[in-house]
């Protein structure tokens, strides 16, 4: 993604849009996860949530946002085609298939899935892939380790990487934010860690 104005809007929604909501579910047992549906033609927010596995463990933070979407009224509802999709971390393979399954083509995330593994102590979306989805094609050789584990860009759904985008772009505003969200985000796996398997979540 190089479109900078683009990029500060949507950290600018993660920061005061996402992470309030965060910030509650995470004092409730929820995971860190959060995410958006912006109106692609003035990136209006339309919709903001995060996780709700307390609650139902297939409330991940995108999915969540699906069914907020969904509960709006038809009218005020904007066409998913002419949404962009902003999820706070890489989607796990639930989310990428609700991306794909609702029609949100255009999906941006903040961290990677190597973040959420290393920084935010939370393995299971690598794990699932590799474990679920990597399996060697029989007909073909086995998968070549260290492979994509998901094809970011597909007829489907093309996922951005905003951290990337920002590290790229060298813009100083940009890269403070960056540097604020994660600080954030590491207070916020802090405070889930210390809860974390008290609330029942299958996989915390
Ligand atoms: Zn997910």
């Amino acid at each position: 993604m190089t479109d900078l104005t683009l990029v500060a809007r949507l950290l600018k929604v993660v920061e005061h849009d996402v992470v309030p909501l965060t910030r509650a579910g995470v004092e409730q047992g929820n995971k860190l996860f959060g995410a958006a549906i912006l109106r692609r033609e003035d990136r209006s927010l339309v919709v903001a949530a995060t996780n709700a596995e307390t609650a139902n463990p297939l409330w991940h933070g995108e999915v969540h946002a699906i069914k907020l979407f969904h509960e709006l009224p038809p009218a005020g509802r904007p066409d998913p085609g002419d949404c962009l999709f902003l999820a706070t971390h890489e989607p796990c393979s639930l989310c990428l298939s609700a991306l794909a399954w609702s029609g949100f083509a255009d999906a941006a995330y903040l961290f990677s899935h190597a973040d959420s593994a290393d920084a935010f102590a939370i393995p299971h979306d690598i794990a699932i892939l590799k474990a679920v989805y990597a399996v060697p094609d029989p007909d073909r050789e086995a998968p070549a380790p260290g492979r994509d584990l998901y094809n970011r860009s597909s007829r489907f759904l093309s996922t951005a990487d905003l951290a990337a985008a920002v590290a790229a772009s060298q813009d100083p505003e940009a890269i403070a934010t960056v540097a604020r969200l994660r600080a954030t985000y590491d207070a916020l796996s802090a405070t889930y860690q210390q809860s974390k398997g008290a609330a029942g979540i299958p996989l915390p």
